[in-house]
């Protein structure tokens, strides 16, 4: 579903992607880790095409990223993004944050679009919640509603940029078990994320990024036995 070959991205004189390279399959969760300004975030927004690649080659859900004539709706309605803030729009109601993409640009009827806006938010656990506005909702809660109005699009491909990093332990642990259902029903999905327990149990490929390249990656075996020093390094500074 998603494969990088020898990726490079640049701004201006700093070379943040030196050469990424890396594949996930379907249905496969891949936690990308590594210290701050590694290049976790450039490499995820790469993927969704809100940054342009400058190099080598970037395939997602059949997209030629690195083709300057991608077609960019169709990219829109394959990958969901979710980042550590949750940008909804505070105006409207849950359900309305929720049904509006699949009302705008997938011409969803109402009643569709509210049916679909019903099953997602189940998912999360808040379809209790459907006309309350975001400012009555705890952090968490607002971070599942932001996960639910990426999967009313009903995409292939889920990517998460540290998601849980503004919420408190407990309200961390809400959107961690969304996303470990989420895992369990076979999504597809790249997350960027310091939660090292979350990526142990529940991804199938971890991606240690160092300076902007790939330095080890593997099973999550690799955060029990780690081969390169830095890494155990890296691990070892977490806990
Ligand atoms: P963190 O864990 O802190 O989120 P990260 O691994 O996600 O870090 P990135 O956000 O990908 O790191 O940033 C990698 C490098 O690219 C950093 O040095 C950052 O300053 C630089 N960078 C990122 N975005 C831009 C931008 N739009 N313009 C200029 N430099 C940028
Ligand atoms: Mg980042």
């Amino acid at each position: 579903v998603v494969e990088l070959k020898d990726v490079h991205k640049s701004f201006g004189q700093v070379h943040v992607l030196r050469g990424v390279s890396f594949e996930v399959q379907r249905g496969q969760v891949a936690a990308i880790i590594g210290q701050s300004g590694s290049g976790k975030s450039t490499a995820l927004r790469c993927m969704d095409r809100l940054e342009t690649i400058d190099g080598g080659q970037l395939t997602v859900c059949g997209h030629a990223l690195h083709d300057p004539d991608v077609d960019m709706k169709a990219l829109r309605r394959d990958v969901g993004i979710v980042f550590q803030s949750y940008n909804l729009f505070p105006h409207l109601t849950v359900e309305q944050n929720v049904t509006l993409a699949p009302c705008t640009v997938k011409r969803k009827s109402a009643a569709e679009a509210r049916e679909i806006a019903h099953a997602v938010l189940a998912k999360v656990g808040l379809d209790h919640k459907m006309d309350a506005y975001p400012e009555q909702l705890s952090g968490g809660q607002q971070q599942r509603v932001a996960i639910a109005r990426s999967l009313a699009m009903e995409p292939s491909l889920m990517l998460f940029d540290e998601v849980t990093s503004a919420l408190d332990p407990q309200l961390t642990g809400e959107v961690l078990k969304v996303m470990e259902q989420l895992a369990a029903d076979g999504m597809t999905m790249v997350l960027v994320t310091h939660e090292m327990a979350f990526a142990r149990n529940v991804a199938h490929q971890v991606v240690y990024m160092r300076d902007g390249r790939v330095h080890e990656r593997g099973s999550a075996d690799i955060l029990r036995q780690p081969s390169t020093p830095e890494l155990a390094q890296f691990i070892s500074a977490d806990a």
